[in-house]
């Protein structure tokens, strides 16, 4: 049936108060809720839901608790459903494909309204009740990842005591290399990449013949590639001032205050913070585990670039008098790397163990960016 052929009497563009749903003199469940979105991705028809109350709330009644939000009449079905009657506005017209659900606890009513008729009804008030909702499911959500995560807390403590002699010797050696291979020469080899899929490319100048249009003919250079070379590591290029200690540091302060000796004492402390304590701990958490993970990608790279085979390799192209930076850098017996540029003085940068050091694996959080609390 399209929306267009509507008969005259539709039951569902007729008022109905439906006094045996009017049971919620609590907040309904979040079962509830889930029921409502099912029925309405099914259906398209949110005002035919059981728990629906197809009339007017009651004259001067103060706006409804807002309890979901985004409940919308799918696409696919708009065109033979067609638009949804709104208790408020058009109990017996169409009139909207997106709404809220409203909870009135005086009447224990819930009514599936407009998602802009609210505002329209009540105004101010009406907004002071959207905005409570959304606070209330920001600290749903907080809550929920403080629950999920907070035994991590101690993992994340532990990772960055390992990780920490480890960041330090490589930021030390990245420094080093800086200090040898300027940035202008950085961004040479970094455009060299990029010219050449992420490989490091030697050409030789080949002369080559062209006839242009008018039949004239004239010789040109051309680069041509005669060798590339992998290179791993390429982000230790982009790095430049980033400290993993720096990171490590962050984490570290992000976590202070969040550990605590057992799981009742942290849910006791769950119940004592405020909303707003429970997203600063929750941002913090986020936060410190942000930076382990950074941390570790600043160290990844830095192991994959002075892995010796690679540092090689890179030696190799650099000190080749076709690459477009030249660099010199040697090994000794030792498996010690020397390198310089012709400006700058000889740096020493180590074959070290610290470069093999497997490094540990960042504790795994929950993290459900948009739980579904409405
Ligand atoms: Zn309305």
């Amino acid at each position: 049936m399209s929306a267009k052929s509507r008969p005259l009497f539709d039951p569902r563009f007729s008022e109905r108060d439906n006094p045996e749903a009017k049971i919620w003199d609590v907040k309904p469940p979040q079962s509830l809720i889930d029921d409502l979105r099912a029925f309405t991705v099914k259906t398209g028809t949110p005002d035919l839901w059981r728990f629906h109350c197809h009339s007017k709330p009651p004259e001067n009644s103060p706006p409804p608790r807002v309890i979901a939000t985004n409940i919308d009449i799918p696409e696919s079905l708009r065109a033979s459903v067609g638009k949804a009657p709104c208790p408020l506005c058009s109990l017996r017209g169409p009139r909207y494909f997106y709404a809220m659900l409203g909870w009135w606890p005086d009447e224990k009513a819930l009514r599936v309204i407009g998602h802009e008729c609210g505002h329209k009804f009540w105004g101010v008030g009406f907004d002071v009740e959207t905005r409570r909702f959304e606070l209330e499911k920001d600290d749903d959500a907080n809550l929920g990842f403080l629950i999920d995560n907070f035994r991590q807390v101690a993992p994340m403590r532990k990772t960055i005591e390992q990780i920490q002699p480890t960041a330090r010797f490589l930021d030390r050696l990245r420094r080093r290399f800086f200090s040898v291979v300027s940035k202008k020469n950085i961004q040479t080899i970094n455009r060299s990449l990029d010219s050449n899929f992420g490989r490091l490319g030697l050409y030789d100048e080949i002369t080559t013949t062209f006839t242009d249009s008018r039949g004239n003919e004239s010789r040109k250079q051309i680069p041509s590639l005669v060798e590339d070379i992998h290179l791993n590591g390429r982000q230790m290029l982009a790095i430049g001032n980033d400290s993993a200690d720096i990171h490590l540091y962050r984490a570290e302060q992000n976590l202070k205050g969040l550990d605590l000796p057992s799981d009742d004492s942290f849910i006791d402390e769950l119940g004592r913070l405020d909303m707003d304590g429970r997203k600063h701990a929750a941002d913090n958490l986020k936060e410190a585990w942000k930076a382990i993970k950074e941390a570790v990608e600043v160290c990844t790279a830095t192991q994959e670039f002075f892995a010796s085979e690679n540092l090689r390799a890179f030696a190799r192209w650099a000190s080749d008098h076709r690459a477009p930076v030249q660099l010199r850098i040697r090994e000794d017996r030792l498996g010690r790397f020397d390198a310089a540029h012709r400006t700058h003085s000889m740096q020493i940068i180590p074959g070290s163990p610290e470069l093999k050091i497997a490094l540990p694996r960042v504790p795994i959080l929950v993290w459900k960016e948009s739980r579904r609390v409405t």
